[in-house]
């Protein structure tokens, strides 16, 4: 017999009443006593739910007080030194003030878990030693016992991957880290075994990554170290997101089981099983239903999988599982009320995902009412495939035809370069920003109104215009060269255009956890994307009407887009970014046309979208720059295309970033200011390039003296006749005030900058 089994359920809560606790407590509206017992309740329901929906083996240790990394980090008692913590059980206000920074000492740095859209806090190892102040792992067994009878399966962030996501040693000391920690994680295994625990998850998603074979050597050491400190204890070594490389070295670990993504990693994962087989004895954690998006899965090839799976390992080896973490999804799509029914019954949050695994279980062992169960689902996802929506031909013709579509500007940048500079007439050094200037509470009110109707379309646009006017105006007086119009009518750059385009839809309820309290509720592309009607005609030509300078256009580009949305899972990814690029490409054209002749087109999110395996990069890289240049190669040559990248490492995609074809690109600089320098050093950018020349994430109003240092040091490796001067994003999140300030120092410091020449 099958079991079934889940690796995490999302803690944000059905209502996100996770997040409204925890911005209680930080607001001094709860105490102590009440985050813990409101966050108990939480947990326990969340606990609850998955027992009655029938789950065997119910994660616990899954939940946080904020992030799991971080909790991983204050169990050891990896505190830095900045928060003057004196050892024992790390207090709430130390660990949230590792999250969150407290007065005086800056938070600790936060950074993307693996490809997904959740951030972790990232430990330092630069401190005291580790100890084990708590074993977490233990007591969120004991609690699951205690209250609920339930057995649970408590899990825990693996050695080698937490090692590996730390910073503040060399990695010639990773040895000596693992000697350090070792023994902490042997005491953690070896009391979960002497409660009874009988599996324990041991999360290593560090395998899916391009390792090698002295990490897998690595490996071998500490699972050898924590089995023979625990034989009784099985353990589950999971990976997820991708496919293990050297399978059959890990299939050989001294583990009880291996879990695997069957759904990310399937291709490979599947044919290592067929190449190697997999040990008896051990069980197989199989991902079946997707843990990364909120599509419903027809059931019908996780079943066929199963079939061919028991010719290597028998049903009763087997736990059917998500490919991760649910951590990753929305909680239940109930509430979407909404939503087009034929959409709506195609979706599957978490709470809908568990009710697949336990169906996929039943469905092996042939209980009853299961055909009828299976056959719903069947015709949930073929009604939606079957929509008008998803059957665009042209769009589709489009996209799969995308070779012969204009991909090339007709003249190379250095031929453009001369006709752009006849035509704008630009000073040395240009001055311009990202595009988006404070979002006053004052706007955020006026959308609000808007949208919920007390407001008229007119009276919005009006209010709009209003914001465009005072902005011009104060960029003219400032003394910028290419001008913005302000972003003040977008709310989120995604999802802006996802209102404007065929293809998307928007949940009610579908939020997930990014960092913290931070829930996002990404926009689902569900049908062919097609362009409809201009979207930022209106106010970049009414920004245009009101000065003589150039106002650049602005466009989010088709792998952010992608990127940040749910994606439908019936076409490849590729196919999808085509379809948004052409879209974007009528609304380019309509720009151009309309008198808009300076355009940018975004791509703060183009390198999150990389593969986690190095091997699959050029072929992202390479779609990622068709589709850009699909979007924006059908200009004249006195049409300049900017583009704008956040803190991207940009010395991998250099490559890349210069195949984009773009006349100009600013790149946010200041937080890694020394190392572009140094890519700039050793490598050559022969395109218009605005490196940041200061931080927007904090109010602090740069001197012009600082701006000017980072001038001089950036000219002295890129050319001077190719360099603008721009902040180092959007600037929505800041107050006016201090807009005002920095732009204007920026200025200055430019000016200073020009006459040094
Ligand atoms: N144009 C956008 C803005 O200025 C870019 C935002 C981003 O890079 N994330 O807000
Ligand atoms: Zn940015």
């Amino acid at each position: 017999m099958l079991k079934s089994s889940n690796l995490g359920y999302p803690r944000i809560g059905a209502n996100r009443e996770w997040k409204k606790t925890l911005e209680a407590y930080w607001a001094g509206k709860l105490d102590e006593s009440q985050l813990i017992s409101q966050l108990e309740n939480i947990r326990l329901d969340h606990l609850k739910l998955q027992q009655e929906k029938g789950i065997d083996l119910i994660p616990v240790n899954d939940f946080s007080f904020y992030d799991h990394i971080l909790d991983t980090s204050a169990m050891f008692g990896l505190v830095p030194e900045r928060f003057s913590y004196t050892g024992g059980v790390v207090p709430f206000s130390t660990y949230y003030a590792m999250a969150r920074g407290d007065k005086g000492a800056a938070a600790c740095e936060m950074t993307k878990w693996f490809n997904t859209n959740y951030h972790y806090i990232v430990p330092e190892l630069n401190g005291a030693a580790p100890t084990l102040t708590e074993n977490r792992p233990l007591k969120a067994y004991q609690e699951a016992k205690e209250k609920l009878g339930i057995e649970g399966k408590p899990v825990l962030v693996g050695l080698y991957t937490f090692l590996k996501l730390s910073k503040g040693y060399e990695p010639d000391q990773i040895d000596d880290k693992i000697e350090q920690f070792l023994p902490i994680y042997t005491q953690i295994v070896q009391e979960l075994a002497q409660a009874g625990v009988q599996w324990v998850q041991i999360d290593e998603p560090i395998l899916v990554t391009s390792i090698t074979k002295a990490d897998l050597e690595r490996i071998r050491r500490i699972y050898t170290a924590l089995n023979e400190a625990a034989p009784a204890l099985n353990i589950m070594l999971q990976t997820y997101f991708e496919a293990v490389d050297h399978y059959e070295d890990i299939i050989s670990l001294p583990v009880q089981g291996l879990g695997l993504d069957l759904v990310h990693g399937l291709e490979q994962n599947l044919q290592s099983i067929k190449k190697f087989g997999f040990p008896e004895g051990k069980t197989l954690g199989a991902g079946l239903i997707d843990g990364r998006n909120i599509w419903r899965s027809s059931l019908e090839s996780p079943l066929q999988l199963l079939k061919e799976l028991s010719e290597f390992v028998t049903y009763d080896q087997i736990l059917v599982q998500p490919s991760c973490s649910l951590l990753h999804v929305p909680v239940s799509t109930k509430p979407e009320t909404a939503l087009d029914p034929v959409l709506k019954e195609a979706l599957a949050y978490a709470d809908e995902k568990l009710d697949e695994i336990v169906l996929l279980v039943a469905a092996t062992s042939g209980q009853e009412g299961v055909d009828e169960k299976l056959s719903h689902s069947r015709k949930a996802v073929e009604a939606l495939n079957a929509s008008q929506s998803r059957n665009r031909v042209e769009v589709r013709e489009a996209a799969a035809n995308r070779d012969s579509q204009p991909s090339t500007r007709k003249n190379v940048f250095a031929k453009r370069q001369v006709s752009q500079q006849e035509k704008w007439q630009l000073p040395f050094l240009p001055t311009t920003t990202i595009g988006s200037f404070p979002q006053s509470p004052e706007i955020r009110k006026a959308r609000q109104s808007f949208r919920k109707g007390d407001w008229s379309n007119e009276q919005y646009e009006i209010f709009i215009e209003d914001q465009i006017q005072i902005w011009i105006k104060l960029q003219e007086e400032i003394g910028i060269d290419v001008l913005v119009h302000g972003e003040f009518e977008r709310t989120d750059m995604v999802e802006f255009f996802g209102e404007k385009l065929n293809g998307f839809a928007f949940t009610l309820n579908g939020w997930v956890q990014s960092y913290g309290s931070r829930c996002v509720k990404p926009p689902v592309i569900y049908g062919d994307v097609e362009f409809i009607a201009p979207m930022t005609v209106k106010e970049s030509v009414y920004a245009q009407s009101l000065t003589d300078k150039p106002v650049k256009g602005m466009l989010t580009g088709p792998l952010t887009i992608l990127n940040w949305s749910f994606v439908r899972d019936d076409l490849p990814r590729n196919e999808v970014a085509f379809q948004i690029a052409l879209a974007l490409r009528e609304e380019v054209e309509a720009l151009e046309k309309a008198g808009i002749e300076m355009i940018q087109v975004d791509e703060p999110a183009l390198r999150e979208g990389l593969p986690l395996k190095k091997e699959k990069w050029d072929s992202y890289l390479e779609d990622s720059i068709l589709a850009f240049r699909l979007s924006t190669s059908t200009v004249k040559d006195t049409t300049q295309i900017h583009t704008h990248m956040c803190y991207c490492e940009f010395h991998e995609m250099i490559d890349a970033i210069r195949a984009l074809d773009a006349d100009v690109i600013s790149i946010e600089t200041s937080r890694s200011h020394g190392e572009l320098i140094h890519t700039f050093e050793e490598s050559t950018y022969e395109l218009g390039i605005g490196l940041g020349v200061y931080d927007i994430h904090s109010p602090r109003v740069p001197a012009v003296e600082e701006m000017v240092s980072m001038i001089d040091r950036a000219l002295q490796v890129l050319d001077p006749a190719l360099f603008w001067i721009n902040p180092d994003c959007g600037l929505k999140t800041r107050g006016i005030e201090e807009t005002v300030a920095s732009l204007k120092h920026m200025v200055q410091a430019t000016e200073i900058a020009r006459e040094a020449r």
